[in-house]
């Protein structure tokens, strides 16, 4: 079946360099595999949108097509020009002379072939890590190139051959009607070569598991869940880009501290008779040590009394959070006949005193810390 190249990118038939440019980049990004993993209706549209570009961004393809018309194309492109499968996309900077690549750089969009995988790990790391800012060393495991084989992929060099479909280009070339195509050879898959025995140590791969150890710079402040990036610390290709690694920190429980944005809290519990006439009791700090801090009296259960400074480096400014002191209060669960006794007293004082505050409509207990 003849094709409209035209209709395929939706323009017309006088439409500008410049619109079948702007028309193929738009749908391209719509379909491209990528995008549509595993969706064959999409790489097939996507095949169809490329072979289409192919002929009209050529000014003498393009003038072919438009004077010998879609019957005197059709010999020619048919499924001839394009090897069918997946295995065309990885033309493409042979397709389109570098074009298709600066297409897809400013959107992310990496090429396929060329860069291993992205790699995401967690890392647990200390408070004290995270309030000091480190050098951790993290060891991981990553696809690297075979130590065996220096990624060769063969079990020696007598295993490598010359691919004679190709003569060694990886291309090969043929002509039919009024063109003449290049294509990846289908016999080394562009690689100019044939390996008979494969390195047994990554079947030929060229790239095999292994342990790999880097140092990791943790920023001071850091929170939990914040994702470092380590450029070209993923997995290793076998044509020799890695992708990178990404590490997840997660903050340890810590036996003192909870974090609250850079704010840390303490809980702090104290006897009833602390809270009620006040006292001084002793904190520690993320810095290392102690500092002191007054209870003032009448303190209730909840509050919160603050700290300045004495918090994590924020990550993003020269400031520092807080300490927030948590009180909680401390129940006696046994008492002696005595201090039973005297708790009695007291209640009984209260009440009292209750009674009289409301003959006297107030000012009794204002008096009690005064
Ligand atoms: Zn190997
Ligand atoms: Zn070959």
């Amino acid at each position: 079946m003849a094709k409209d190249y035209y209709r395929i990118l939706g323009v017309s038939r006088n439409a500008t360099q410049e619109e079948i440019k702007s028309a193929f980049r738009k749908l391209a990004l719509k379909y491209h595999p990528d995008r549509n993993p595993g969706n064959k209706e999409a790489e097939a549209k996507f095949k169809e949108i490329n072979e289409a570009y192919e002929v009209l961004s050529n000014p003498e393809k393009r003038k072919m097509y438009d004077a010998y018309g879609e019957e005197g194309l059709r010999e020619g492109f048919g499924s001839s020009g394009f090897s069918g499968g997946f295995e065309a996309f990885s033309d493409f900077d042979d397709i389109f002379g570098g074009v298709f690549e600066s297409f897809f750089g400013d959107i992310g969009v990496r090429k396929r072939k060329t860069r291993g995988e992205d790699l995401k790990y967690e890392l647990e790391i200390s408070l004290e890590d995270a309030f000091k800012g480190s050098k951790l060393d993290f060891e991981y495991e990553r696809l690297d190139v075979c130590e065996v084989c220096s990624g060769k992929g063969a079990k020696d060099s007598n295993s490598i051959k010359k691919c004679t479909t190709c003569g060694g280009r990886g291309r090969v070339q043929y002509s039919q009607g009024f063109f003449s195509f290049t294509q990846t050879c289908p016999r080394c898959h562009g690689e100019g070569k044939i390996i008979t025995q494969p390195c047994t140590n990554c079947n030929g791969r060229g790239v095999a598991n292994r342990k790999n150890k880097i140092s990791i710079k943790i920023p001071a402040g850091v929170d939990n869940g914040t994702i470092l990036k380590v450029r070209g610390g993923g997995d290793v290709h076998p044509d020799g880009y890695a992708g990178d690694l990404y590490i997840e920190i997660k903050i340890k429980h810590h036996h003192h501290f909870e974090r609250n944005g850079d704010d840390l809290i303490y809980n702090a519990v104290l006897d009833i008779w602390d809270a009620v006439l006040g006292c001084e009791i002793e904190v520690p700090i993320i810095d290392g040590g102690k500092t002191k801090i007054k209870i003032p009296p009448a303190t209730n259960h909840g509050k919160i009394l603050r700290i300045q400074d004495k918090g994590m480096p924020s990550a993003n400014s020269k400031k520092r959070g807080d300490l927030l002191v948590k009180v909680s209060l401390n129940i006696p669960q046994q008492l002696t006949d005595e201090q039973k006794e005297l708790f009695i007293k007291l209640r009984d004082s209260f009440k009292k005193a209750e009674s009289q505050e409301k003959k006297n409509e107030g000012g009794f207990f204002k008096k009690i810390f005064t």
